[in-house]
Formats: structure tokens, sequence, C-alpha cells
């Protein structure tokens, strides 16, 4: 059982160690925020299957689901186990500590770490559901990967952060560096764009749900949603209107699909949810991101507006999920969670500062110190109250 003190290891931004003890912080700082808010306990989620379950919107949607509504969660995520001195992922961690405060509040749990792309995960989901989890009231879709392997073919996706039709130039936090310098990025071409839409579009999410009513395991007025991204003009080149940007957009067209079929074999319903922009493994990834990331928050904040992954899954769950009736929609049918964000005065704060930034005022007129901070503690560092010179066990399961 290796004990031993874990300092946070980097390669470039990124870290590839992680904290347990951070890890089983974070998420209880989630369960915490779920646990205070709710009361009375909210109805109508009973079984819940989570694809995605171990990180960011995922993670916060599972808590959100078992502590929000007593739901019996199954949860699919893709994460490094520990390997003798090596510590796993983030999202490992994550799902230890997931597991431990589930066991704490006797709530019924079980989770699956495969490829969810793949055939054999699915059935192997489908075996812990009607074991122990059927029928499905809810699935929630939040995938983000970098690659996918075709379960029929083999043939490998691998997905692109690019503009479409014309290079795009702006400016960027490298965050190796910390410096603030000029990009171009060129555009994809159409292999790179249909792989995109391969990887983050709706197929997969299709297959689940198709997989599910085959074995006849959801629910009467089954719901299911998956989560995508809008923001503000200066990302759309990147983003909306970028590759990834028409992987969300087939994956909107994939939710009006199971919507209809949903409501004809179910009586149930397929959206998807805009979430806000907030600090995830993923978002970091995307150029740009991180510079709009470290304006956007100092704006929210100061307008006591700011939300993370579990603010707005509460929010989400509550007013969605619990009872029938549907709150809102825009008129493409999608659930918006990001109002705050698209605020007229928060984007004129962030467009006002986006000119003015620099690498010598970076850390003065911008969040970058917290997006860092942020960043790093999705990996269980810096976290308050966490001893970084005390051995832990790092040898863990659920
Ligand atoms: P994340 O990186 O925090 O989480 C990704 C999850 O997918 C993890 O649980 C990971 O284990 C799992 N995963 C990845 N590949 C897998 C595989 N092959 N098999 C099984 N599990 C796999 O990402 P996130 O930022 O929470 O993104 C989730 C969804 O929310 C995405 O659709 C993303 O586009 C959307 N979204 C994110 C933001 C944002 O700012 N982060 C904003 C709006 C919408």
């Amino acid at each position: 059982m290796p004990i031993q003190a874990i300092k946070r290891k980097s390669r470039g931004f990124i870290c590839i160690n992680a904290h347990p003890e951070g890890c089983r912080r974070n998420v209880e700082q989630q369960v915490d925020v779920i646990t205070s808010r709710r009361s009375p306990r909210l109805s109508g989620l009973r079984n819940v299957l989570v694809i995605g379950a171990s990180t960011g919107y995922g993670l916060a949607s599972r808590i959100a689901a078992a502590w929000g509504f007593g739901a019996r969660t199954v949860g699919v995520f893709f994460e490094r186990p520990p390997e003798g001195i090596k510590t796993a992922s983030a999202g490992y961690y994550n799902t230890v500590a997931f597991h431990e405060l589930a066991r704490r509040d006797r709530l019924h749990t079980a989770s699956l770490n495969a490829d969810a792309f793949s055939n054999q995960a699915k059935s192997e989901a489908i075996e812990i559901i009607r074991r122990d989890f059927a029928p499905i009231d809810l699935i929630v879709y939040s995938l983000a990967s970098p690659r996918r392997v075709d379960p029929d073919t083999g043939e490998v996706f691998n997905s692109a952060l690019k503009p479409i039709g014309q290079p795009f130039s702006n400016k960027t936090i490298e965050l190796d560096s910390e410096k603030v310098v000029p990009v171009t990025l060129e555009p994809a071409n159409n292999k790179e764009v249909t792989d995109t839409i391969a990887v983050m579009g709706g197929e997969d999410w299709s297959r689940w749900i198709d997989a599910l009513l085959a074995n006849d395991l959801l629910a009467p007025a089954v719901r299911t949603v998956a989560y995508s991204y809008i923001g503000p003009e200066v990302t759309w080149p990147i983003y909306r209107d970028g590759t990834i940007g028409q992987a969300k957009k087939d994956l909107e067209a994939t939710a009006q699909r199971l919507d209809t079929r949903l409501v004809t074999e179910r009586g149930g319903r397929a959206w998807v949810a805009v979430n806000k922009a907030v600090v995830t493994q993923a978002s970091a990834a995307i150029p740009v991101v991180p510079l709009y990331l470290s304006l956007l928050a100092p704006a929210l904040k100061s307008r006591d507006l700011d939300e993370g992954p579990i603010e707005q899954m509460h929010r989400l769950f509550r007013d969605y999920f619990a009872g029938g009736s549907i709150t809102s929609i825009d008129q493409a049918g999608r659930i918006r969670l990001d109002g705050r964000e698209m605020r007229s005065d928060v984007q004129e704060d962030v467009s006002r500062l986006w000119p003015r930034v620099t690498t010598e005022n970076l850390r003065e007129i911008t969040g970058f110190a917290d997006f860092q901070r942020d960043f790093r503690r999705l990996f269980g560092f810096e976290v308050d109250g966490v001893d970084y010179d005390a051995p832990v066990e790092t040898d863990l399961r659920w």
C-alpha cells in the first residue's frame, strides 16, 4: 500500500498526478452545496445513469441526482487507476470519494470505468442496470473526449479544436509560460470536421439510448440531457463556428431526434442544456478559452453571479428534473443555464478588458491567478485544508 506525500507534477500546464485527499475534499464540497440547498429532498428521479460521471459537469450531475433526490446512480467514465507509486487520475479519486460519501449517506451507487464509446461498456452498463438500477429515469450524457474508436469498424476519430473556412487570429494565454501571445489557428480540413463530429457529436449518445430502449430499461417519462456551450462572439470562430461547434450542432440535432423518439416510445423527453463556461480539463484545452475564463470570472464574481458546475447542476436538476413541468426552453428547444454568463453587462466587462490584456498586466486586470488555482484544484492540489506534506494512501479502490 503506497503511502506517500504527493506534490503536484506538471507537464507544461497540465498536472500529471492527482491528490486523493484534495479530490475527496472537492467532492465533499460539492455534496455540501447540494445538501445545504436541498430542502425538502426533491423527488422524481430514482435511477440515474451518468455517462462521463467522474469530473466536471458529469460528476456535478451525479452528485445533484444522488444527494438532491436520493437517486441511485450508475456512473460511467474512463479514468486511470493507481499503479504502484503512480497516483490515479483525478476522476478516479473523485469516484473513490463519491462512493465513500454515498456509503456514509446510504445512497446506492455503481461505477463502470470503461470506454463509453465501446459496445462492451454499453453491455456491461446494461447488465449493471438490469441487476440493480432499472428502470432508468434520467440519462445524463457528459462525455468530453479527444478521440473515439468506432465500435463497429475500429476506425479512430480524433477531435480537433480549429476554426472552419478561414484562419482565426486573436490573443491567448500561453499557459506554460504565462504569456499573452498572438495566436493564429489554421482552418480545419473536412476530415477534421467530420472526425470532431464523430467524437463529440450525438452518435454515441443515440447509441446509448438505442441500447437502453432495446433492453427495455427506460422508465415511462424517462428524460435525457447532454451538455453544450454557445458563449459570446469573441469565442465563436474557435468554438461555435469551429469544429467543436459543428459537433455541438450535431448533438442538438440528435436531441431533437431522440426527443421525438422518446415522446413516442416512453412519453419521455430529450434535451441539450447549454451550460456556462467553467474551468475543467476539457475547457482549458481550447485555445483562447483560458483568457476568456480569466476575464469572465471576475465579471461574474463582482456581481455575485458566479457559479461552478455544481451550482448549475443544482439549478438544472431542481428546475427541470423535479416534478414534470419544464421551466423554460429557448427557441431552439434548448435548456439555457448560461443566462448569467451571457448578460450584456458581464460581456461588456469582458470585451472592454480583452484588448488591454498583456503579459505584464495579466495577473492585475484578469482573474488568471484564480483560473490557475481552479485548474490545479481539479487535480486535488491547492485545496484549502489539505496538508500536502502529509503522506496519504494512493492505492485506493471504490
Ligand atoms: P471533463 O473533462 O471534466 O469530463 C469529461 C468526462 O468524460 C470525464 O468523466 C471522463 O472520464 C469522461 N470520458 C472521457 N472520455 C471517455 C470515454 N472514452 N469513456 C468514458 N468516459 C469518458 O469535461 P466537462 O467540461 O465537464 O464537459 C462535459 C460536457 O459539458 C461536454 O459535452 C462539454 O462540451 C460540455 N460543456 C462544458 C463546458 C465547460 O466550460 N467546461 C461548458 C458547457 C458545456
